[in-house]
């Protein structure tokens, strides 16, 4: 089912209105009335609007190096709001962190009952870091 434009256009308007509806479209996701990648996201570069589903989620992976017997030698991932989305469109990148829809996009990404893979079309690009 395909989410009302209302709830899209709502979604996209403001910061504001970002953060308060971020309890309603939980909601809706609960009710699957609307699916995350139909939320409608707005490129800061070229101002084009497209699904999230469409833009290419990017994450830092970084490698924590043993340290003797007991810690390190394993990767973490960096946290949601330090990761980035590509603009389908004029490819530029989105830091998630400086994003006026910011809290939507970080609560909804950092769901662990809907994975990523299901919202994004394009493959997901882990980037690792050994520094
Ligand atoms: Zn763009």
């Amino acid at each position: 089912m395909s989410s009302p434009t209302w709830v899209k256009t709502f979604l996209a308007s403001s910061d504001r209105k970002a953060h308060e509806s971020h309890e309603l479209l939980n909601e809706l996701v609960r009710l699957n009335t609307i699916t995350i990648g139909d939320l409608s996201v707005t490129c800061v570069a070229c101002w084009e609007v497209h699904p999230l589903r469409e833009w290419t989620f990017i994450q830092n992976r970084y490698y924590v190096y043993s340290t003797g017997c007991t810690g390190g030698d394993y990767w973490v991932d960096c946290k949601v709001e330090s990761c980035h989305i590509q603009c389908p469109s004029c490819h530029a990148k989105s830091y998630l962190y400086n994003r006026h829809d910011r809290d939507v996009l970080v609560a909804l990404l950092s769901r662990k009952d809907i994975s990523r893979e299901k919202i994004f079309v394009n493959p997901i690009i882990i980037t690792e870091n050994r520094s």
